[in-house]
């Protein structure tokens, strides 16, 4: 089961993929999450991934396609994985062609969230992290059962992204909308793609999510 999660920032690649996890057991890999953890732990990598990120442009291929060839050939992958954010240019999905070619596997799967720009803007405004386990919510569309407490681990301890403030957004979107109509084409060429409303409650969208992959797997 190799599944690639795609849709532009905000579109709930991250909420979908906590539950896809949780029903089939295969590792989550987010190329912005290993990003986000180098950048935490300013390895020389992420350091270099943050004059990115802060100016909401897309990290080099170079770098980003480094990152996933060593991420697939763990061992956990061997059941599937679930690609999150990854590809985001073409040249990314030519290169992971290559890198399942080498491993003997193929994509499954590319389950495409699609939300419309004006909805992205306001869901990434309001979307707060937990910064213990990383569990994602909504200030007012997903918040946490419990005000301020986290859902997942208890925490009371929630950030902002600093790619999520409004000066940063609209170049991500724009980056991001400009990258993706190729990536589109080319999987659904290979007939691997399935597009889904994204802009329904996160049950309805998951619902979507699990027929199309109990359907092909
Ligand atoms: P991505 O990983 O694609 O950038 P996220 O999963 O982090 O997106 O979701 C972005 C924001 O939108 C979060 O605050 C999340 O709680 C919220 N969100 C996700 N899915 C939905 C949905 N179906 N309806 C409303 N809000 C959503
Ligand atoms: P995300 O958490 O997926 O929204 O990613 C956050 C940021 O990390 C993006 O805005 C990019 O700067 C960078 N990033 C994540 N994935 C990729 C990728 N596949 N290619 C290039 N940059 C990426």
């Amino acid at each position: 089961m190799n599944l690639i999660l795609m849709g532009l920032p905000g579109a709930g690649k991250g909420t979908q993929a906590e539950k896809i996890v949780e029903a089939y057991k295969i590792p989550h890999i987010s190329t912005g999450d290993m990003f986000r953890e180098a950048m935490k732990k300013e390895t020389p990598m992420g350091l270099e991934a943050k004059s990115y990120i802060d100016k909401g442009e897309l990290v080099p291929d170079s770098v980003t396609n480094g990152i996933v060839r060593d991420r697939l050939a763990q061992a956990d992958t061997e059941k599937g994985f679930l690609l999150d954010g990854f590809p985001r240019t073409l040249a990314q999905a030519e290169e992971l062609d290559l890198i399942l070619e080498g491993l003997g596997k193929k994509i499954d799967d590319v389950l495409n969230i699609h939300v419309e720009s004006e909805v992205l803007i306001e869901r990434l405004a309001g979307r707060i992290i937990c910064r213990e386990c990383g569990a994602t919510y909504h200030k007012t569309n997903n918040p946490p059962k419990v005000e301020g407490t986290c859902d997942k681990c208890g925490s009371h301890d929630f950030y902002q992204r600093e790619d999520d403030k409004p000066e940063t957004v609209k170049n991500r979107l724009a980056v991001n909308i400009e990258n993706s109509a190729p990536i589109l084409e080319y999987y659904a060429s290979q007939g691997v793609l399935h597009t889904i409303d994204g802009d329904r409650d996160i049950q309805s969208v998951f619902n979507d999510v699990k027929t199309i992959i109990d359907e092909t797997n």
